[in-house]
């Protein structure tokens, strides 16, 4: 028997288990701080929902990365089709086509019109899921926008009332029906309600890092891909898009913003935007410009950033002071004051040196 180096049949074995034991340590280190640096990620962006929608995911498995975004993509037109006035046979255009009777609807359009009226009955009507008349009297961000009469701004609002939905199972099917001359326009709580879907969606498939972004609407899931929170900028309301007044520190949570710079028209020097007042059938006259609402449910914080906007500072105030689980950041015009409830401390960090910062009591 010949021995190479002193080593003896069974050591030569020892030294091979150790230095395969050595080479996968080494494999594994290498692999962890190689996805630490720079983990996959796979992108998908389309106009959706009249709006741009962006959906970033970060992982191992570029394969798997690609079949959740298209499946994601998929399950918004999916929504898209079931939720949009713009869409002809969607349950809320039937609804909305045959108001004063029940009309068989979807689980989901049963589900987010429920949240839809939780909230509206939350903010007491402040945000109102049967505006639809209102808004399609204004039509702002469409071509036929215009400053409509007082006759005609007052018959709309008295359409407004979101007691008027009734929701009714019967034989495990769903009917919705609205006041006759009632309609439903979900373009305030939708795109939230749906963002919680995709973040669903991606959990099930195993995906631990992503950013949903609908228009702004930002569910951000997980932690970022290097294990930490994500830094999500606020879009500043007086500058152009892309610029930021402030960051929050969040982990699986969704941040939305609400702002009367996102969609208006001018006519004689006045701008009107599209968030309006169910009370008084116009654009919201609120002394706030913009209003960020960051939650663990992309639904709620859609609708009432909606609402805080149309409440106003004081109102605003008095509401966040009776919910002390919702955090928001309040911007005022004027002198560009930021007002945050007092659980956001620890996560927000004002950016904007101009801008003064004051928590709510
Ligand atoms: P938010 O403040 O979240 O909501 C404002 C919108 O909510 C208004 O535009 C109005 O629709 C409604 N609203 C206004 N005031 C109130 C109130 N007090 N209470 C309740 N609701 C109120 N836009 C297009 O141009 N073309 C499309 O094809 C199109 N399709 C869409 C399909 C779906 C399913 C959804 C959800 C939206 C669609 N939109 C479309 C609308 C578009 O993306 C809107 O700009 C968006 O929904 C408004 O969101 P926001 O975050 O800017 O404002
Ligand atoms: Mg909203």
């Amino acid at each position: 028997m010949s021995y190479i180096n002193g080593e003896t049949p069974k050591s030569k074995l020892r030294s091979a288990i150790v230095a395969a034991l050595l080479a996968a340590v080494i494999f594994w280190a290498a692999k962890a701080y190689i996805s630490g640096l720079e983990p996959i990620s796979a992108e998908r962006e389309s106009y959706r929902l009249g709006t741009v929608v962006r959906l970033t995911v970060w992982g191992e498995d570029k394969t798997a990365l690609d079949h959740a975004l298209d499946d994601s993509m998929a399950e918004i037109t999916r929504l898209e089709s079931l939720f949009s006035v713009n869409i002809a046979d969607s349950d809320i255009s039937k609804i909305n086509a045959n108001s004063g009777q029940f009309v068989e609807v979807s689980p989901e359009t049963k589900e987010v019109l429920a949240l839809a009226v939780k909230n509206a009955a939350m903010t007491h009507g402040a945000f109102d899921p049967t505006i639809g008349p209102v808004v399609k009297l204004w039509g702002i961000g469409t071509k036929n926008a215009r400053v409509p009469s007082d006759s005609e701004i007052n018959a709309a609002r008295a359409l407004v009332d979101y007691r008027k939905v009734s929701i009714h199972d019967k034989g495990g099917r769903t009917y919705v029906a609205v006041g006759k001359g009632q309609s439903l326009d979900l373009g305030g709580i939708a795109k939230g309600w749906i963002a919680d879907r995709i973040a669903a969606l991606l959990k099930e498939r195993g995906v631990k890092s992503a950013i949903v972004d609908l228009g702004g609407n930002i569910y951000a899931l997980g932690e970022s891909p290097r294990g930490r929170e994500w830094k999500l900028g606020l879009r500043h309301p007086q500058k152009p898009r892309g610029e930021y007044f402030a960051a929050v520190d969040v982990a699986d949570t969704s941040v939305v913003t609400s702002g009367a710079y996102e969609r208006y028209f001018e006519k004689d020097g006045v701008r009107y935007h599209h968030i309006l007042d169910p009370s008084t059938g116009r654009p919201a006259q609120s002394d706030l410009i913009s209003v960020s609402v960051i939650s663990k449910k992309s639904a709620d914080a859609d609708a009432l950033c909606t609402a805080l906007f149309v409440m106003g500072l004081d109102r605003s105030a008095a509401f966040l002071k009776r919910h002390l689980d919702i955090q928001a950041a309040l911007v005022k015009g004027g002198n560009n004051a930021v007002f945050i409830t007092p659980d956001l401390k620890g996560c927000f960090k004002l950016t904007d040196g101009t801008m003064a910062l004051e928590v709510l009591k």
